[in-house]
């Protein structure tokens, strides 16, 4: 089958012919999407935080349909992958949040994962069966469910700023907006912004690279600022945007440092939570989101064997939400 294969830290995937997954529940891989994780990965930004063994295939955002499977799931079942394989003895994993047990392994990072023509995976209990376009249901199983468990919580008494425009913001967008929150947007590519526009974000703002996003929203304060960036630049202003008893959440990863005056915590009660990824039953809440029709997932679809032009565009901000590999 073919495969891409990322051999070195900081190159191109390598495509190549190589021998299908036997293990397991084997799925053909009908999209996976491509996410701004798998950059870092590949550029080896994650080294030292996420073990990577090499070679590996990466793809941690996969709808598959089964061709080898087990007693719950039959071949030709059309089924989303929920990534993250807990050990399933402790406390993260007794409350299904696999994504933060210790012992967690990723498909797509520490297993083989979607960007070949086929995937193996462990278990069936990170099977969701599932009904749609493969390209709009990908982007669900990492983009979708961090974007769900990201909008958690928040009502329509909350107003809310969003600071990105990747995949993962503009699907929290649609999902606050059906909570009714107040939601603006803050991000500088201009395409992006006019998609966040028409899904209904209330108000975006376009900042200049020489601005600071406390200066372009001066006026407001909000109930929650979720950063979908979480770099230095991002993180530097958040905490003085929010309104008392606010919360920021931070979902990206860019590697910023967060400096807060205590003081400013505490006169005001602040909160500030990392949010990594969801649960298994986000994954089930979101794609009901989905059949419903209530929510869109944006995508640009691209061939696997194609997969390096992916990487440079999204790399490059050309990209309006998902890229999404379809294999061959
Ligand atoms: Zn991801
Ligand atoms: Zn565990």
């Amino acid at each position: 089958m073919l495969g891409a294969i990322l051999k070195n830290f900081g190159e191109e995937l390598s495509l190549e012919d190589v021998r299908e997954p036997s293990n397991g529940i084997v799925l053909k891989v009908l999209a996976t999407g491509l996410c701004h994780g798998d950059l870092h990965v590949i550029n080896g930004d994650w080294r030292y935080e996420i073990k990577v063994e090499l070679p590996k295939i990466l793809g941690h955002e996969i709808v598959g349909e089964v061709v080898k499977g087990n007693g719950t799931f039959k071949e030709g079942d059309k089924v989303l992958v929920y990534n993250s394989i807990g050990c399933g003895k402790c406390k993260y994993c007794a409350s299904k949040k696999y994504q933060y047990c210790e012992k967690v392994k990723i498909i797509g990072l520490n297993i083989n994962g979607g960007f070949a023509e086929y995937v193996s995976v462990p278990s069936d209990n990170i099977l969701l069966r599932v009904d749609g376009e493969p390209v709009k249901l990908a982007p669900l199983a990492d983009a979708g469910i961090t974007a769900y468990s990201s909008a958690k919580g928040i009502t329509n008494e909350d107003s809310v700023l969003i600071i990105g425009t990747g995949a993962v913001a503009l699907l929290a967008l649609q999902i606050l907006k059906l909570k009714g929150a107040r939601v603006t947007v803050i991000g500088h590519n201009k395409n992006k912004l006019e998609k966040a526009k028409e899904l209904g974000a209330d108000e975006v703002i376009n900042i200049k690279y020489d601005s600071t996003i406390a200066s372009e929203v001066k006026e407001s304060k909000f109930d929650y600022i979720i950063d979908y960036v979480g770099s230095d630049y991002t993180l530097s202003d958040s905490m003085w945007l929010l309104n008392r008893e606010g919360e920021l959440r931070i979902i990206g990863e860019f590697g910023g440092t967060i400096t807060v005056p205590e003081q400013l915590l505490v006169l005001k009660g602040l909160k500030v939570r990392g949010i990594l990824y969801g649960s298994f039953d986000d994954l089930i809440s979101v794609y009901k989101l989905y059949n419903e029709g209530k929510i869109r997932p944006i995508v640009n679809t691209y061939k696997l064997r194609d997969i390096n032009k992916a990487i440079r565009d999204l790399r490059d901000g050309r990209v309006i939400g998902r890229a999404v590999i379809v294999p061959p």
